[in-house]
């Protein structure tokens, strides 16, 4: 490396690093003369890959940020927030938008004779000084002119890298927008007059996403871009044509099924400032953007914005944190906001906008309980909800039938001698399928044959006990013969198109049954629905997580929500077996957020998130003493670290201890305040990064974990 290209080098560079045989990608962070670093732990970089930095400060700035408060590495960040392709050391000028523009001293008249004989670079040099301002790169080699070339001028310091400006050919065209109502007025008016957070808490089919486009369409007339990012299985041909009709095809998308090339060249639009709108899941919160004026987080309250493995972040936590940063506004939206949000609406760090009629002429469902006590059941289904279905189907219209659970049946049991089918490797039971006929572990993905006689005492006498969307699917089939009944779940979405072909067909209109999984309760639109029943609505009021109620409500309000679209009142009945539980009650009769306040002030009393801050340290090994082992010496190094102001709580086994053949338990630190826990983690986990446990040990952090497993 020349002394010239090393003065050249800035942050956001990247560089090519030995590590063994293989060359890696390194990331140029910050230039020191000297170090603390011990001499045999410095690896020295054999290239430059770049010719100006691919990472701009502005987002160095948001990846530290965001390794610091989540205690990660910033390379584990990186990692995650840059495209494949930025991490291959073979993928060199990947900037194909990046151009080039004269120094001060290559402006000079005197330039040319610093070239001496090199006709080839005396020629650049000349086709620059003939231009105006920056050329492409591309344009350059076009014109015949040489990569060699350019590289010599560089180190001459005649000629420097530099970004060019918007490209016009993606600018968005914006066709006319709805007459918002008054709410939606009041709503777009809060997001626009004040910098910071604003909460747009909106029933289902209330307008949110055309108060989106229209918040959108103010950035980008100020030149400003706009990131939406939109929870995994939301992300459908349905919510990017919204955008794509408003603003034509400028809309980026950003999800799994892009091309490592799609995304660079994404990522790069975006980073550049010439892609006005990105459309992405979690991993979008990352993409640089130059002029970022908006973030929008769509159902913010979706468990997808958490990545629940290695670096555990939260999407929607940082995008708030981005905002601060660039200074853009965010919106977070949902007809079931987080209780966190509600509680940052309560303490005034965020404005709430409500959106409480639905547009239009639409008018939202009613909720009803349905009392299964003393009933006989038929599969499942109660007499009123079959009645429903029959009625909704006579009217021309569609059934809804959400059971979350997929499967035929929960459980295979022995008649003679009580034997249960449990998973080997975890601590569950196996779930029975029939198409084809095996059993699952939907913990740990083993799969085994179904047995015909008892594995204990060889009765034949087997019986399935519960039962899934399958079983629902064959009953529905049996008690409306001449009516298609379409199964919405994992199993059969998991084919390429599978969603988009059953979404099509519910959206023909023709009377049908839907029956599914929690799948169906996120962003679709089934204008032809005319009741939703829910089989069973019990799990979520006794579960262990404190959590449990919070995602109960918000269950069942998405999928009530997803009744009723058009003109006709939606009907939603709940079966339960606990009518007059006076969270059901209370959820049912005053509503989503007079429930949301009852839990809250709950959490409140027993000094539980988001009134104290809390993260966790989740362990696993091949043995239940190791995991308690590791976990009770690293708690007390952590109450040695640990003032009055840390609480620490553990080992405490994990609601399932055993998983996948491993065993689990965990220590939970909690605080009163995030930055005195920040502080504390900060010296934890330096302080236990020595301690190995044994028998393959694997432990992890999680700052503000969203569930307890
Ligand atoms: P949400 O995102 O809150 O579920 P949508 O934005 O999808 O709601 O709106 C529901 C329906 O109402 C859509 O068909 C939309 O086009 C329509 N809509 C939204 N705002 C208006 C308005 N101001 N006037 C008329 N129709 C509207
Ligand atoms: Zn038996
Ligand atoms: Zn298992």
């Amino acid at each position: 490396m020349t002394a010239g290209e090393v003065a050249q080098l800035r942050p956001g560079t990247r560089v090519a690093v030995s590590f063994g045989p293989r060359p890696m990608v390194g990331i140029l962070i910050t230039l020191v003369e000297q170090t603390d670093v011990p001499a045999d732990k410095i690896k020295p970089a054999n290239a430059i890959l770049d010719s100006a930095p691919v990472v701009p400060d502005t987002a160095l700035n948001f990846y530290s940020w965001a390794a610091d408060y989540y205690h990660h590495s910033l390379g584990d960040v990186l990692q995650n927030a840059l495209p494949s392709w930025l991490r291959q050391v073979d993928r060199r000028d990947i900037d194909s938008c990046h151009g080039w523009q004269l120094t001060s001293l290559g402006q000079t008249s005197h330039a040319q004779e610093l070239l001496g004989r090199a006709s080839k670079q005396k020629a650049l040099l000349h086709y620059l000084q003939d231009q105006l301002g920056a050329i492409s790169e591309q344009k350059l080699l076009q014109h015949q002119h040489k990569r060699t070339a350019i590289k010599a001028l560089q180190e001459k310091g005649l000629i420097e890298a530099c970004r060019l400006p918007l490209d016009s050919g993606q600018l968005p065209t914006i066709t006319e927008s709805l007459l918002l109502n008054n709410e939606q007025k009041e709503a777009l008016n809060t997001i626009q007059s004040h910098n910071g957070c604003t909460l747009l808490a909106g029933i289902t089919g209330s307008g949110k996403t055309e108060v989106y486009l229209q918040a959108i369409e103010e950035v980008i007339r100020n030149g400003q871009q706009a990131l939406v990012l939109i929870p995994e299985i939301g992300l459908t041909p349905q919510t990017t044509q919204r955008f794509e009709a408003r603003f034509g095809p400028c809309i980026r998308v950003l999800n799994s099924a892009c091309s490592d090339g799609d995304r660079l060249d994404t990522w790069l639009a975006a980073r550049d400032g010439r892609a006005a709108i990105v459309i992405g899941t979690r991993s979008a919160i990352f993409i640089p953007m130059a002029n970022l004026g908006l973030i929008i987080i769509d159902e913010e309250h979706d468990a997808s914005f958490k990545q629940q493995d290695g670096f555990r972040y939260s999407a929607r936590d940082l995008a708030v944190v981005r905002g601060q940063i660039q200074q853009a506004n965010v919106v977070l939206g949902s007809a079931t906001p987080s209780f966190e949000s509600l509680a940052n609406v309560d303490n005034g760090r965020y404005k709430m906008a409500k959106l409480t009629q639905r547009a239009g002429n639409a008018v939202p469902p009613i909720l009803q309980a349905i009392d299964l006590r003393h009933q006989s059941l038929n599969n499942g289904f109660s007499n009123e909800g079959i009645a429903a279905i029959q009625d909704s189907l006579s009217r021309g219209q569609q059934a809804l039938v959400f059971i979350n659970r997929r499967g035929y049946a929960p459980v295979l049991m022995c008649h003679d001698c009580g034997w249960h089918a449990h998973c080997h490797h975890c601590d569950a039971r196996m779930t029975v399928h029939m198409q084809p006929p095996h059993m699952h572990c939907h913990h740990c993905d083993a799969r085994n044959g179904l047995p015909k006689r008892c594995p204990s005492c060889h009765s034949g006498q087997m019986v399935l006990i519960g039962q899934g969307t399958e079983r629902s699917e064959e009953a529905l089939q049996q008690l409306f013969p001449a009516t298609e009944v379409l199964r919405i779940d994992r199993d059969t979405t998991s084919r390429k198109d599978a969603m988009r072909d059953i979404i099509e067909r519910i959206n023909d209109g023709q009377p049908r049954i839907l029956v599914g999984t929690q799948m169906l309760a996120k962003g679709h639109h089934f204008p032809k629905l005319g009741v939703v029943l829910i089989l069973d609505a019990d799990g979520g009021l006794f579960s262990a997580d404190f959590r449990g109620p919070e995602k109960m409500a918000q269950l069942l309000i998405q999928v009530a929500g997803r009744a009723g679209r058009e003109e006709q009142r939606g009907n939603v009945l709940i079966q339960t077996h606990h009518p007059d539980h006076p969270q059901l009650q209370l959820l049912l009769q005053q509503g989503y957020f007079q429930f949301a306040q009852a839990q809250l002030s709950l959490r409140q009393n027993m000094e539980l998130p988001p009134y104290r801050a809390m993260a966790m340290i989740r362990a696993d090994s091949n043995s239940f003493e190791a995991t308690e082992q590791f976990l009770q010496e690293i708690l007390v190094i952590g109450e040695k670290i640990a003032g009055g102001e840390i609480q620490l709580l553990g080992p405490l086994p994990s609601p399932m201890p055993k998983r996948a053949g491993k065993y689990r338990a965990q220590l939970v630190m909690q605080a009163a305040h995030k930055g005195v826990l920040k502080a504390f983690l900060a010296s934890f986990i330096k302080a236990i990064e020595p301690v190995r446990g044994t028998a393959q040990l694997h432990w992890s952090l999680d700052v503000d974990p969203i569930d307890m497993f």
